[in-house]
């Protein structure tokens, strides 16, 4: 129990993260960017660099577009994980962060969250970006649409979620949110030894279903509709909907936890994956280390690093090669 709930995952390897990194840090040499950062295949490259002492790549890239489209998770990204998820909050300065990154010209931000729609929409609060809930099932960018296959799902996981909340109605601190087209069993509060019960009851639950699958995250079991989806989708989706057509815009996706890893995967060398903590599993070529330090970024952004693409791109002397 106490042992996952380290809320801001911020690790014990960089605990001043917002100070100079220390030299002696055994980890320090593991996070020095190399030319093969990108490539998975290779056991270095799956360790991240950490953005703060590389956002030289950063300038170079935005020099390079012509605007710039920020994706952020919410849970572990702009909020601090909590034990219950309806506890989970942004901190007022990292919405001011993200709504004056999101005021500026050619930058468009959306939240891609594993919420309902809905719900990280009003725990975000900021009126006038873009999100995707549900993993991207459900998204609200020009206009709000929900993925037809899943939307069809819905009285599935309904029936799927009452189905779960009999069966798991004897264990402690089990919790089945119904998010309209996915659903998610939380059990971060269940005792150790029963969260195999748990898994074994979503587990045989799903497998007797066609229309249904499963995912699985930091603590939580995901029950979506069985249609190809994913947070790769949702980014590939909102560049769609959001990123002028003749114009080159840089994504930039920061997330924590597994399910972001399919935007980092689709981004690859095409756009910049941020990973947020310590997890060294990742397809991210950069890390940061909690939400404070996503908060940094975002501030950076939009005191120092939009006026690159600005330099650039607005008074029509580019330069670009
Ligand atoms: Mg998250």
């Amino acid at each position: 129990m106490a042992d996952s709930t380290d809320p801001d995952h911020d690790g014990d390897t960089d605990p001043d993260h917002d100070g100079d990194t220390d030299p002696d840090d055994s980890t320090d040499g593991e996070t020095v960017p190399d030319d093969d950062a990108d490539g998975p295949d290779d056991a270095d490259a799956e360790i991240p660099a950490r953005l703060r002492e590389n956002l030289y790549v950063v300038v170079e890239e935005l020099v390079d577009h012509e605007g710039l489209l920020v994706a952020l998770d919410f849970d572990g990204t702009l909020a601090a994980i909590e034990n219950l998820p309806e506890e989970a909050t942004i901190p007022d300065p990292t919405r001011e962060a993200v709504a004056s990154l999101a005021d500026e010209p050619n930058v468009e931000v959306a939240v891609v969250s594993g919420r309902e729609l809905a719900d990280v929409r009003e725990r975000v609060g900021v009126p006038d970006i873009s999100y995707a809930g549900n993993h991207g099932l459900e998204i609200h960018a020009d206009e709000y649409t929900v993925h037809p296959t899943a939307s069809a799902a819905k009285d599935d996981i309904a029936e799927l979620c009452d189905l779960l909340t009999d069966e798991l109605a004897d264990i402690e601190g089990v919790i089945v949110e119904n998010k309209g087209v996915t659903a998610t069993v939380h059990h971060r509060l269940v005792d150790d030894d029963e969260v195999p019960r748990v898994v074994d009851s979503v587990e045989s639950l799903v497998a007797a279903r066609d229309d249904v699958r499963l995912t699985t995250g930091k603590d939580v079991l995901e029950l979506r509709p069985a249609v190809e989806w994913d947070k790769g989708e949702a980014v590939r989706e909102l560049r769609d909907e959001l990123v002028p057509d003749d114009e080159r815009w840089l994504p930039v996706y920061v997330g924590d936890d597994t399910t972001d890893e399919a935007a980092f995967s689709l981004l690859d060398d095409r756009g910049l994956g941020v990973k947020v903590g310590d997890d060294p599993a990742t397809e991210a070529p950069y890390r940061v280390a909690d939400p404070e330090a996503v908060r940094a970024v975002l501030e950076w952004l939009h005191e120092y690093g939009v006026e690159f693409v600005a330099a650039d791109h607005r008074d029509g002397s580019a330069e670009t090669s």
